[in-house]
């Protein structure tokens, strides 16, 4: 990944202090301390995640940007302070590059709305690979129904790694833009982006990407990435639902159109003609989620508090040592084996749909994620038609793998 490592290296991960920052984690589940194995769908937050959100609707909520009174400006203070602080997380160069949105999902859409559709047309192409979360497809195919351009798909091999030559091939004069996951949520798989931000920029198209997974293990710099957009969801990372950002070059921003109207992202409005507010406002109609926003800096905090470094090296261990424990099931396949990997393992058992897998780990306190992953395509690569997948996060621990696995041996027994 375009990780920032930091020169001084971090203490290891005390999981089991990290754990204690987690009131969910000590739930119990079908009489079971709960395992929670699913942080890939959605993490877990922390007390000081909900201690900011708290702060701020007790004492500081009101309207943004249209008040002259305390609360008002102390609500727009906080939202914007909010924003600085992701300008400096992912290194943006201004704050006016950073676009809150509901999450990746929106941020994809937009820039599909706003960036994509107005300008190609037919004989333009969108350059995607066969490792996408459905998040970064439809839209892209939904630009393709509207404009006439067309859509090509990167292959994948069967360790779930996108065929870097065979992508190159696809790119060419036609190639408009490039939307690529960092991390696939169904595989693991890390791509290589520099390499294919480099290629495409090459090719003069324009690059998305799809940051959801990457973010909650990896320091990611967008301006070091090269990336012209990059979006993420901030429930992946610690911080709270219906919340994202989007990042873009100030330059893409600036000549895109809006894509939503309403308040706030006006300067005047009149029948005849109404005027547009500058970036970032002049994308975000309405009005925003502020306790969201706060919550995301406070679960930035925290993420860099424990150091990034040294949660990517935590869940690194974890991945390996589940990989290890899980290729010694005779019955139990590993999806997904690619030599660069973030926390993510998904499997099949033989002889047991992945649902009834779920359920029974579920049974055990176990929880893990089962479906196709909103990935489709992936699945129809694999010829499956779900897979179990199990993603860590900076709470998880050894026990927790161990758990997995007995509850594996369980499922075996149940079926057998
Ligand atoms: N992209 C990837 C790789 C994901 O894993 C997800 C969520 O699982 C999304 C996009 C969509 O994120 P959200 O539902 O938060 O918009």
């Amino acid at each position: 990944m375009a990780a920032n490592v930091s020169p001084v290296r971090p203490a290891p991960l005390d999981a089991q202090r990290v754990r204690a920052d987690f009131p969910i984690l000590a739930t119990t589940v079908n009489g079971h301390p709960l395992v929670y194995l699913d942080s890939a769908a959605s993490a877990q937050r922390p007390l000081q995640v909900l201690r900011a959100v708290e702060e701020y609707e007790t004492h500081s909520h009101a309207n943004v940007h249209r008040g002259v009174h305390a609360l008002s400006q102390a609500a727009t203070a906080a939202y914007e302070g909010a924003r600085e602080r992701v300008r400096r997380f992912i290194n943006a160069r201004s704050t006016r590059e950073i676009i809150f949105v509901r999450g990746t999902t929106e941020g994809i859409n937009l820039v599909a709305q706003a960036y994509a559709r107005p300008r190609f047309k037919a004989g333009d192409e969108i350059l995607i690979t066969a490792l996408e979360h459905h998040a970064n497809i439809v839209p892209w195919q939904m630009v393709c129904e509207a404009s006439g351009c067309s859509l090509r798909v990167a292959p994948i091999n069967r360790r779930g790694e996108l065929e870097l030559e065979e992508f190159l091939k696809l790119l060419g004069p036609r190639t408009r833009l490039v939307a690529v996951a960092h991390v696939s949520n169904a595989l693991g798989t890390v791509l290589p982006l520099k390499r294919i931000i480099e290629a495409a920029h090459a090719h003069g198209a324009v690059v998305l990407v799809d940051g959801a997974q990457a973010v909650p293990h990896a320091h990611v710099d967008v301006r070091a990435l090269g990336a012209d957009f990059y979006t993420f969801s901030s429930h992946k990372l610690y911080g709270p639902t219906g919340i994202g950002v989007l990042y873009g070059r100030e330059e893409l921003l600036a000549s895109m159109p809006p894509w939503q109207g309403g308040g706030d992202m006006i300067l005047t409005v009149s029948f005849e003609k109404t005027t547009y507010n500058e970036l970032p406002w002049k994308f975000e109609a309405g009005t925003p989620n502020m306790s969201g926003a706060v919550g995301l800096a406070a679960a930035m905090d925290y993420v860099e508090s424990l150091g990034l470094t040294a949660i990517a090296e935590h869940e690194q261990h974890l991945l390996g040592l589940a990989t290890a424990e899980l290729a010694r099931l005779p019955d139990v396949e590993i999806i997904g084996t690619a030599a660069h990997k973030a926390s993510v393992l998904s499997f099949t058992m033989k002889g047991v749909h992945p649902h009834d897998l779920g359920t029974i780990l579920d049974a055990e306190g176990v929880a893990v994620r089962t479906g196709h992953h909103c990935a489709m395509p992936v699945m129809t690569f694999f010829g499956l038609p779900a897979t179990a997948r199990a993603s860590f996060g900076c709470y998880n621990t050894e026990g927790d793998v161990a758990s997995l696995v007995a509850a594996l041996h369980k499922a075996r027994g149940v079926f057998s």
